[in-house]
């Protein structure tokens, strides 16, 4: 990224922030103009890309997700909570030997990797002069964008598909959001957001598709972070996908890395979608070059990459795109899958995370059959358990009940016996 018009500086001679460097670009016909709110291209219409024309100049240790500022499309901070700098841990006890790794992407403030995207676009919409914000959303991007919203003094409206998890509707609320149930699937949802978008060109569309561009490019820190802590070798990244930005921006993360000489070549992008909500992944197995949108209910476990396309079906080609340009893979996982692969990160690693964020270990099981993954491997786990605790409702419900006065050697030996099973013990009597 040598273009920059900019000498490039020195550490404390470089602007704090990125938004003075940023263009926006259309990925569809090249059209570039200035940053503003407007989500689109208004030569096709078509989503747009935020690219930050400066030499990549990375810190060798983030500490937040600031540290990476002079690469972001953001204006001055005007939203943080500690985002972003998230560890990366080895799975130790299910590959051990092995070279896979989890980027705890659910220790973001409020739960999950949209924090990344919500702080960036946040401050971007500050800095581009917003009144409001809103968005729609599975769930956690409602929690991410009402949080950054309320630190920065904006208001804000959410629209969720109604039988959001509680967990992630009550963020919101938490967060003084207004929260609006829509009927029908996320895409309905998306749809009136757009429509309250359109009705004051001042609210900036926080949705976490590609309607957004400053979000997008802020998930490239995953990228920066991921190639700090392996000391600079990226194999393989697993990312559970949805219309797909966050995979998007880890590439666009990538890329930036290869053309600065950082990486030898690109990591090999794997998306994993839910079986039956999967129009990615089936225009993927049909090497088609266009996405069309998904017909059935979405109704499975992954709440958080239930997303048909439908009335958007092009942020998908988008997505398919850049994955088949870098020679990736989009794969779709059944239910049973994801519940298998939840329980034994749980269980195995002590990381509990909501159904969506097990899907790239599940994915990882399945393609280590049939394809050679390089590693190191690093699976994105996106939010947490507690998001969704009613998706595990065995967990709940296996509770044991004892008096204090119980055996305790039976305890004892139930325990060891729960641990080798997997599964909860009988009542103790
Ligand atoms: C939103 C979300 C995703 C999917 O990300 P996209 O960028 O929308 O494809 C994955 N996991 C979790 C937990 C999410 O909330
Ligand atoms: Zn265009």
């Amino acid at each position: 990224m040598a273009r920059s018009g900019e000498s490039s500086g020195s550490a404390t001679s470089r602007p704090p922030h990125g938004l003075a460097a940023t263009r926006l670009v259309c990925p569809w016909c090249g059209a570039t103009r200035p940053p503003d709110l407007d989500p689109w291209c208004r030569q096709c219409r078509g989503s747009l890309s935020a690219e930050v024309d400066r030499p990549l100049d990375l810190p060798a240790v983030a500490r937040s997700l600031w540290d990476y500022a002079p690469l972001l499309p953001a204006g001055p901070v005007s939203a943080s909570l500690g985002e972003g700098a998230t560890p990366i841990l080895p799975l130790q006890n299910l590959y051990p030997g092995d070279e896979v790794y989890a980027k705890a992407e659910w220790m973001n403030p409020t739960g999950s990797f949209k924090d990344r995207g919500a702080a960036v676009a946040v401050s971007a919409a500050i800095a581009l002069g917003a009144a409001g914000v809103v968005c729609a959303s599975t769930g956690n991007n409602g929690a991410a964008v009402s949080a950054y919203a309320a630190r920065a003094g904006l208001p804000c409206i959410v629209t969720l598909p109604v039988g959001t998890p509680p967990g992630k509707i009550v963020q919101a609320r938490a967060h003084g959001a207004m929260v609006v149930e829509v009927p029908g699937t996320f895409s309905d949802a998306y749809q009136l957001a757009e429509r309250i978008q359109q009705a004051d060109s001042r609210w900036a569309n926080l949705t976490s598709t590609y309607a957004n561009p400053y979000m997008t490019a802020a998930h490239a820190t995953i990228t920066y972070e991921a190639w700090a802590a392996l000391g600079g070798r990226v194999g393989t990244v697993i990312v559970p996908i949805g219309a797909g930005p966050m995979l998007v921006g880890i590439l666009q993360g990538a890329e930036r890395l290869l053309r600065a000489g950082k990486i030898n070549c690109l990591p090999v992008p794997v998306g994993v979608q839910a079986a039956g909500c999967a129009p990615i992944a089936r225009a993927f197995a049909r090497r088609e070059s266009e996405v069309t949108a998904w017909e059935g209910n979405c109704a499975g476990i992954a709440g958080s990459i239930n997303d048909p396309l439908r009335g958007y079906p092009a942020d998908g080609t988008r997505t398919l795109r850049a994955v088949q340009q870098a020679r990736g893979i989009v794969h779709a996982v059944s239910d049973a899958e994801i519940v298998q692969a939840m329980r034994d990160l749980g269980r195995l690693e002590g990381v509990a995370c909501e159904p969506t964020a097990a899907a790239p270990l599940a994915a990882l099981r399945a393609l280590d059959r049939t394809a050679s993954l390089p590693r190191p491997v690093i699976l994105i786990v996106s939010g947490h358990a507690l998001k969704d605790p009613m998706s595990q409702p065995e967990r709940l419900a296996s509770t044991l009940t004892a008096d204090p006065s119980a055996d305790p050697r039976a305890l004892i030996a139930a325990a060891k016996a729960h641990r080798q099973e997997g599964r909860p013990p009988r009542i103790l009597s």
